[in-house]
């Protein structure tokens, strides 16, 4: 099973979306470009939500279905690891294997010695085609990077096996993520970290390296545009390499876990994977779920008033739903809109804050956050939330397939 060149990780937390969802993905196979869905939950996001994997898998082939697409398309457990991957056999095939935690422990002597013994043909001047500057790899090197890195890659081992075990070869993409660490990972590192996965015999299709800059949960990347366009283009160059050198599949690609709208740096990515012929799969996480409070604030009085109603519980619970978001945060708590002011706002007032149009002057990023953040309040509400979800279908999927084709795909895969 090899994955398309390219695809596109998509959230839905309640899961009513699928079909919206393939819609937009069918506009751009009509402009052209196959982009496979990836519908993609985390165990966070299921426990927060209280679903189960299997749900997924019935949206996904449910979708599938109903709108006749026609190629590949997956069902990712995402950021899972040995601990909570089982939830997720059944339903998923392809697996995002989460290391981050593993990451600067240090293996031990006999480990890193083998290490650092089977990279040493990689020892003096590596230079990766499509780079410039030239590597000096010393033992020194290979060991500082194998005390940052093996023991997270011989985790990924064995959370890979597991999958493997109960899936069998060839039944399942294996993306390793390495994106929720502390520091951004240097192309040549990530050159390493591929050669210890090919050595643990991982066929890693998928890579999801840090990248410099804020990845903040459903704004704008917050961040110097040059330093991730010189990060981007060298990860490329290196994956294409370590394809041919380590042996790894033909299919692998960078994964760029966005944590949705990183907006400035689709025309970036664009011309680096059209400069490089590469492939990429992008992870969009929840843009998904407030396109739906948008569509459910502009389906009527009621909708607002529920809409309104997320924002003005999720005030008072502002530390309660940050939290498990701490790192991937940042609301200006001083500047969110008070309760007396969002009781007077029409649905237009409403929507103009929380979409994320930045030529829109009412645009509130702080807001914004906050109610992304927010989903398990509309969980919690239940039936509230799911009839008005259902009673305001039309616009809510309209609203999710023209930002997930407008703003995502078009500008990324079509570049118009
Ligand atoms: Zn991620």
């Amino acid at each position: 099973m090899l994955i398309e060149k390219y695809s596109i990780g998509i959230g839905d937390r309640f899961g009513k979306e699928g079909l919206a969802q393939l819609g937009a993905i069918q506009q751009a196979e009509r402009a052209g470009v196959v982009v496979a869905p990836v519908w993609n939950k985390s165990f966070r996001e299921h426990s927060l939500i209280g679903t189960r994997p299997d749900d997924v898998r019935v949206e996904a082939d449910d979708a599938v279905r109903r709108s006749g697409w026609r190629h590949g398309y997956y069902v990712d457990a995402d950021h899972i690891g040995l601990p909570n991957v089982d939830g997720f056999l059944a339903a998923s095939d392809f697996y995002t294997l989460d290391v981050a935690d593993f990451i600067g422990q240090p293996p031990d002597d006999a480990a890193l010695g083998a290490f650092v013994r089977d990279m040493a043909p990689f020892r003096g001047a590596l230079k990766i085609p499509g780079i410039d500057a030239v590597f000096e790899v010393t033992d020194a090197v290979l060991e500082k990077i194998g005390r940052s890195y093996l023991v997270a890659v011989l985790e990924a081992g064995r959370t890979y096996r597991h999958v493997l075990a109960a899936k069998g070869a060839g039944h399942f993409v294996a993306e390793v993520s390495t994106d929720e660490a502390m520091d951004p990972q240097l192309p040549f590192e990530l050159f390493f970290i591929l050669a210890a996965l090919a050595r643990e015999k991982i066929p890693v299709q998928t890579i999801a390296p840090k990248f410099s800059g804020k990845f903040l949960k459903g704004i704008d990347y917050v961040g110097d545009l040059k330093v991730f366009a010189r990060e981007f283009e060298a990860d490329l160059a290196v994956v294409k390499h370590a394809i041919d050198v380590f042996g790894l599949p033909s299919s692998l690609k960078v994964s760029v876990h966005t944590g949705s709208d990183k907006f400035s740096l689709y025309p970036i990515m664009r011309r680096a994977l059209q400069n490089q012929d590469a492939g990429l799969h992008l992870k969009t996480a929840g843009t998904t779920w407030l396109e739906e409070v948008i569509g459910v604030a502009l389906s009527g009085p009621s909708g607002l008033a529920i809409a309104k109603k997320i924002y003005l519980q999720a005030l008072p619970r502002f530390d309660e739903l940050c939290k498990p978001y701490a790192t991937v945060v940042e609301i200006d708590r001083a500047k969110l809109p008070q309760p007396a002011a969002v009781e007077k706002w029409s649905a237009q007032d409403f929507v103009a804050r929380l979409r994320h149009d930045q030529s829109q002057p009412a645009y509130d990023l702080n807001l914004r956050q906050l109610v992304h953040v927010a989903f398990r309040l509309a969980a919690e509400m239940g039936a509230e939330w799911t009839e008005a979800l259902s009673a305001a279908r039309e616009t809510a999927g309209r609203c999710v397939q023209e930002n997930l084709f407008d703003r995502h795909i078009r500008p990324l895969f079509l570049g118009t």
